[in-house]
């Protein structure tokens, strides 16, 4: 490869003790050249966070949870690591903004990562997306965000990211002009694509974590068992690629080889494969425009066999609901991501069934949906909400 002669670009990792972090840093670690480290930010892993320090020497190290900041505080100090530690929520957001920063990889789970994301759009920084709950919870806002400072916006969620690799260069959100009829979402289908609606409803949270194809958060793997985690996208695909809902497809292909696709005018379907690896999405958003190597093995097609099948929505309701609550607008989606995030959280922890996911958030979205969404406090007061009425409901299935 020809020497690299441009300025490094200067990153923060929001989430960089999570998967997605950690497979940042990975590519980040194969181009000295390229990527310098600001900052790391993690929650309450402090070992990792240490580790990570050692080997990336960034100026900042943030965690969210104060505790956590303490005992990391006292293993930088004696192992002379020179980094500053800072603790809480507005440090994220000032390690995301900060002038020295050009790029920040956004991968904090859930809507806890939306403040800082939003403030590093408003900052006009590079953005690589991972955290597909802040376009979830406020996408209309968080675009117009982009527009008026002229940040950049790069999707790392991989389905999203083979979107954008087989849409033209300069697409700019009109399909007519592009002569883009669809957008075609993939989905592997989960761990439980081959179950009964009854083995589905009593579920375990192993189960639901093992997914047959990626390696990923707890979070995100129960999302890819209920579907939900396709929902959410189909609303991220909204706001990226200013897609209308009857404009976005969904797929199940249970293989992961094909990340997503493009139809267009022509009868043209473009598609983007690969390995399943999230490697190659952030090595292509780190890179962008260029390619750079990723780590990732290379695809194996021979005497493989890959199949696409339609989405079950009556034994993956969550899927539907995130059509619907697309159809509603407003602070619906907001409501939805809420609702779910409680209802996984409770669900990983044992006190209610699979089932009850899809109908907390059935049950939240019929109470709160239809509220005001026009400000970035309406959106956080509807979380706030969504957050109490499906903690509620859960709660009286437990007792
Ligand atoms: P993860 O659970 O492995 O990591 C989450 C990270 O967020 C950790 O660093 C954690 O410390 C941090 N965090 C959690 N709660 C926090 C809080 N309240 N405040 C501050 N930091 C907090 O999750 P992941 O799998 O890396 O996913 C991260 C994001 O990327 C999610 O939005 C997910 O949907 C998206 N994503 C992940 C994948 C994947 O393959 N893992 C693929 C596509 C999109
Ligand atoms: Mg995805």
């Amino acid at each position: 490869m020809n020497a690299h002669r441009m300025k490094p670009r200067v990153l923060t990792i929001l989430g960089a003790t999570g998967t997605i972090g950690v497979n940042t840093l990975d590519v980040v670690a194969r181009h000295p050249d390229r990527f310098e480290i600001f900052a790391l930010t993690g929650a309450t892993q402090v070992e990792r966070m240490v580790e990570q320090c050692r080997a990336h020497r960034p100026r900042f190290a943030v965690m969210s949870e104060p505790a956590a900041a303490a005992a990391l505080r006292e293993r930088i100090a004696a192992e002379g690591l020179g980094v500053e530690v800072l603790e809480g929520a507005a440090a994220l957001t000032q390690v995301a903004t900060a002038p020295e920063v050009d790029t920040l990889m956004a991968a904090i789970v859930g809507a806890a990562g939306l403040p800082a994301t939003l403030a590093a759009a408003q900052a006009g920084k590079r953005i690589l997306l991972a955290n597909k709950e802040t376009l979830v919870v406020s996408g209309q806002l968080f675009m117009d965000a982009i527009a008026a400072s002229g940040a950049e916006l790069l999707p790392i969620d991989s389905e999203h990211n083979a979107i954008f690799q087989a849409l033209p260069r300069d697409f700019d959100g009109d399909f007519q002009q592009a002569g883009v009829k669809a957008l075609w979402l993939t989905a592997s289908g989960g761990p439980f694509r081959t179950l009964s609606a009854e083995a589905i409803a009593a579920a375990t949270p192993a189960q639901a974590v093992a997914h047959p194809n990626w390696v990923m958060g707890k979070k995100i793997s129960v999302d890819s068992a209920s579907l939900m985690n396709k929902g959410l996208e189909v609303i991220e695909a909204r706001w990226l690629f200013n897609a209308r809902p009857d404009q976005i497809k969904v797929v199940v292909h249970p293989q992961s080889i094909v990340h997503s696709m493009v139809e267009y005018a022509d009868g043209s379907v473009i598609a983007q494969m690969g390995t399943p690896d999230m490697r190659t999405p952030i090595a292509y958003a780190l890179g962008f425009p260029e390619r750079i190597e990723a780590g990732v093995p290379a695809l194996e097609l021979m005497n493989r066999q890959l199949s696409f099948e339609a989405p079950d929505t009556a034994r993956f309701p969550c899927l539907q609901l995130a059509f619907d609550a697309l159809a509603a607008g407003g602070n619906a989606a907001a409501v939805l991501n809420a609702a779910n995030e409680v209802a996984v959280a409770r669900f990983l922890d044992g006190a209610v069934p699979f089932g009850a996911i899809a109908a907390s958030i059935a049950h939240t979205l019929e109470k709160l949906a239809g509220g005001a969404a026009a400000t970035l406090e309406d959106l956080l007061e509807a979380d706030r909400q969504a957050r109490s009425v499906a903690g509620m409901y859960l709660g009286a299935l437990r007792a």
